[in-house]
């Protein structure tokens, strides 16, 4: 299973392999994740950042600009630019990766889709993947484990997933 999560970029200078699965897959179709990526929509898997173990090279950090004010970060191969994962609100202990990096991205699909408001009309999602017009309440709808993950890394304390 470990092999089917590997990722890099495109010139191969950064190579990075996933611990374990991700807590969540989230399929985003908001504007600014459209924007971002060029595309419909951006697939994100929300892992711990010590589960996302570098086999070489180093990413660099770039700040976007947000709606909401909150700084994120897309972490890019410092050569061909490519973004592997991005940082939320500076929550460097989750990281958002980007699930087309992978070598085999068809191992994670989406657990859900977000911001489907703004999804291109073209876009045809199933019926079994829940889908919300904005985000949702993660304590309904993550597994159990995965929760756990996340206190472990957040404590108790409400954090905002996009
Ligand atoms: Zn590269
Ligand atoms: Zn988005």
């Amino acid at each position: 299973m470990a092999a089917d999560l590997e990722g890099g970029c495109a010139c191969g200078a950064m190579r990075y392999r996933l611990a374990s699965r991700p807590m969540f897959v989230n399929c985003c179709h908001c504007r600014d994740c459209q924007r971002q990526t060029g595309s419909a929509f951006v697939l994100n898997a929300l892992i711990e950042a010590d589960r996302v173990v570098l086999l070489s090279g180093n990413a660099e950090a770039s700040a976007v600009p947000t709606p909401s004010g909150k700084p994120q970060e897309i972490y890019r191969c410092p050569s061909c630019r490519v973004a592997l994962w991005s940082v939320y609100g500076g929550a460097q202990k989750l990281r958002f990766v980007r699930v087309g990096t992978l070598d085999t991205p068809q191992a994670l699909p989406p657990d859900a889709h977000i911001y489907v408001r703004s999804k291109l009309s073209w876009v045809m999602l199933p019926d079994y993947v829940p889908a919300f017009e904005a985000y949702y309440d993660a304590r309904k709808l993550w597994p159990y484990e995965s929760l756990e993950r996340r206190r472990t890394i957040f404590g108790e304390a409400p954090v905002t997933l996009k």
